[in-house]
């Protein structure tokens, strides 16, 4: 955990109630708990309050403001509510600043609509959702150039950005071939030329790896999957220093402000987030353990195993792996058809990071906007199947998947790929 995560913010000179702070050595659960307590004049409230208002009680003097409010304006620019959440994440991944935004895409958006220009170009370094693929590729209608490169294109990061490059925007583990990028050659390489370094950190969280420390600029979240946790709200977040965040936010989050009852769900949801990444973390390495050498199975794709220099990044950089795994099945897309109909509690269905288990196909889902040409040149096919393992008992979901596993046609047969 980066040691300046205790730090109370800066105060930005209205009267809000400051956080209290929390000792340096309080480790990410103590954080996550404590990390965003402020007293409740109302009525002393141990759980942060939901204040479900757009709009604020403007004071008509300054000695009034102290009294009733006048510290908040309008919900669109800030929440008592949704700052909490944002503390918390604030704290756990090591940042000066934090914004809260209504899903993944609306913090990304914001982002790069408010830090780049006509004629600077962003790079996608490595394989990344498809959805900030899809956005990128927009960019170039305003006169941002973008430009892709595969993940074995991204390796090694050294003289692949040029002068006009301003953004580059990574994800590691990748989604959905979970491949692992050296964040600090990559946040060396931007800052050579004077780029920025966005990591989107939905898949490792802030438990497992903080970009930050690592010399990335600023971190973004699908605050959906991990972070909420139970697949019942939206959100998304950006962490870093405070200029950059002030840069965003001169642009009022371009509309994407969470509502305040899905940053209480978010900031109810984050005080667990430690306990459920260390059993993510277990399914995960387990599962991938156990599918390994199954026949129907052609190749597991979790972090670290690409390559005996992706482990060696991966130990270093990360805590834990996360509970994403990735199965390429020998027997086609009729195999992926088979295993998803013989799961028995794990769901079919799109997103990752919930409690509950669920597999995925990304050429249906997650890729599904790509064409086939672009899906292609970074690795992903119709033989491919994502799983987000949940919380439930391993032996359970080693039990699902490989009974599933065993019902596909051939399973016994182990023909190459
Ligand atoms: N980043 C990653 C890695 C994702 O998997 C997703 C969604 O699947 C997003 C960003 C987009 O987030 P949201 O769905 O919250 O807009």
């Amino acid at each position: 955990m980066p040691d300046d995560a205790s730090a109370p913010p800066k105060n930005d000179g209205r009267r809000r109630p400051r956080f209290d702070p929390i000792p340096a050595w309080a480790g990410p659960s103590t954080r996550l708990i404590h990390g965003a307590r402020r007293p409740d004049f109302n009525a002393g409230a141990v759980v942060p309050p939901i204040y479900q208002t757009s709009t604020y009680h403007f004071p008509s003097s300054f000695s009034e403001s102290a009294e009733r409010g006048g510290t908040y304006l309008y919900t669109r620019n800030e929440n008592p509510t949704t700052e909490v959440a944002e503390e918390l994440i604030r704290r756990l991944e090591g940042g000066e600043s934090a914004r809260l935004f209504a899903s993944g895409m609306g913090a990304l958006s914001a982002a790069i609509l408010s830090l780049v220009r006509p004629h600077d170009e962003v790079v996608a370094a490595g394989g990344l959702y498809g959805g900030t693929t899809g956005l990128l590729q927009e960019l170039t209608r305003f006169g941002v150039a973008a430009r892709s490169l595969s993940d074995d294109d991204a390796h090694p990061p050294e003289h692949l950005l040029t002068d006009s490059t301003r953004l580059v925007v990574i994800e590691s583990p990748t989604n959905p071939l979970l491949r692992v990028h050296d964040l600090r050659r990559w946040a060396e390489e931007a800052h050579r030329v004077d780029a920025l370094l966005l990591v989107d950190n939905t898949f490792a969280t802030p438990i497992n790896q903080n970009p930050l420390a690592l010399g990335a600029d600023l971190v973004m979240h699908s605050a959906t999957k991990y972070l909420g946790g139970h697949s019942d709200l939206l959100g998304g977040a950006l962490v870093g220093s405070e200029p950059l965040i002030e840069r965003i936010d001169a642009h009022q989050r371009l509309g994407a402000t969470p509502d305040p009852f899905a940053s209480f769900l978010l900031a109810r949801s984050l005080r667990t987030l430690a306990l459920r990444m260390a059993r993510h973390n277990e399914n995960g390495a387990r599962v991938a353990d156990a599918v390994a050498e199954h026949p129907a199975v052609a190749r597991v794709h979790y972090p670290g195993w690409a390559s005996a220099d992706e482990e060696e990044v991966a130990a270093r950089q990360m805590r834990g792996r996360g509970g994403v795994l990735s199965l390429t099945l020998k027997g086609g897309a009729p195999a992926v058809e088979q295993f998803l109909r013989h799961l028995t509690f794990v769901h079919v269905a799109a997103s990752l990071g919930g409690v509950e288990s669920l597999a995925s196909v990304p050429v249906q889902s997650s890729h599904v906007h790509l064409d086939a040409a672009a899906r292609r040149a970074v690795g992903i096919d119709e033989r491919l199947v994502r799983l987000s393992l949940g919380i439930e008992e391993t032996d359970d979901l080693v039990r699902d998947l490989t009974g599933a596993l065993d019902a596909v046609d051939g399973a016994s047969a182990s023909s190459p790929l």
